[in-house]
């Protein structure tokens, strides 16, 4: 069995307890508006162009067998995607770096391997392997081998997810995931079809049933100014958070321009006109708001 895995971050500290390995899946039920890894979205690897580092040798020219990378005269690169396969051979071929392929296939054991070498920081910090993305659900039997190879080794386990995949799915994983890191990003149902491309029904259903279950939660905030920070949705994180038993924290999660970048690589549009980081000022504000609300410890992340 092999997953599409489009990066194994290592040392991460804003993922779960401790330092961890961060696991990132392809392909993601979403479409959120802010979204800071664009590249997870497509369930297929995809090419990523950075022309300012494309230094003109033409090796991608003779690798591609759809002619889609042309130089002009002036040495100036243009990548033609309609007729790109994703074969990734382009990329393969370019040294200086100017073409990358998000997504490749792992076995589980490839992983587990990867994420064992970090066992002794694991050990001295609480931490261990977090499941993200993208959204690991799309790839659940990928993801339940992943959790479960990564039982027998005795790491701690994290899911981080959008919620928006079947409940039986969940149900599996219960036994398998210590902390489940749980998306909220907008209270309003239509509101969040219009900011994610899906209502939040199923989501809330999901969340509900996983505290009923038992199951350990932190609610994850993406908050985007002028576009879901209203008084409504922060009253709405804080209802949500009081009605669950088993919740550990909120953390808010401050918009930041970095997917924009990512867009552009892909041959996107960004959808957001946001180019500015999130001010301390705003962040402040947001987290008076809900400590305000709520008993639950709220952070930022
Ligand atoms: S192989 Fe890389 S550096 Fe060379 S022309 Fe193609 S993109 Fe540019
Ligand atoms: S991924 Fe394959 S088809 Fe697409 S541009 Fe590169 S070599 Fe051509």
């Amino acid at each position: 069995m092999h997953g599409l895995i489009f990066a194994i971050e290592k040392f991460a500290i804003h993922d779960g307890p401790g330092i961890r390995t961060v696991v990132f899946f392809k392909g993601c039920p979403l479409r959120c508006l802010w979204c800071h890894n664009p590249e997870s979205q497509c369930r297929q690897p995809e090419v990523l162009f950075s022309p300012e580092k494309c230094i003109g040798c033409g090796w991608c020219l003779q690798a591609c067998p759809e002619k889609c990378h042309l130089l002009g005269t002036e040495g100036e690169h243009k990548f033609e995607r309609e007729h790109c396969r994703q074969c990734g051979l382009c990329a393969r071929e370019c040294y200086a770096g100017a073409l990358e392929v998000a997504g490749k296939q792992y076995t589980v054991a490839e992983v587990i391997a990867i994420v064992m070498q970090d066992k002794v920081f694991y050990d001295h910090s609480g931490g261990g392997i977090t499941l993200s993305g993208g959204e690991p659900m799309e790839q659940f039997p990928f993801a339940l081998a992943l959790l479960q190879a990564a039982r027998k080794q005795g790491l701690h386990t994290c899911l981080e997810t959008c919620g928006q995949a079947p409940y039986r799915n969940f149900r599996q994983l219960l036994p398998l995931v210590d902390l489940f890191l749980y998306d909220y990003k907008a209270t309003d149902p239509e509101m969040h079809r219009e900011f994610t491309g899906v209502n939040n029904e199923l989501i809330l259903t999901n969340l509900r049933q996983l505290d009923r279950d038992g199951a350990k939660i932190i609610l994850r905030c993406p908050l985007v100014p002028g576009i879901n920070d209203d008084s409504g949705h922060l009253a709405g994180i804080a209802s949500i958070a009081n009605s669950l038993r088993h919740i550990q924290q909120i953390d808010l999660e401050p918009y930041h321009p970095l997917g924009r970048g990512k867009c552009q690589r892909l041959g996107r549009e960004y959808p957001l006109a946001l180019d500015e980081f999130t001010t301390e000022e705003r962040i402040s504000g947001w987290l008076a708001a809900l400590q305000s609300q709520t008993a639950v410890p709220v952070q930022r992340s």
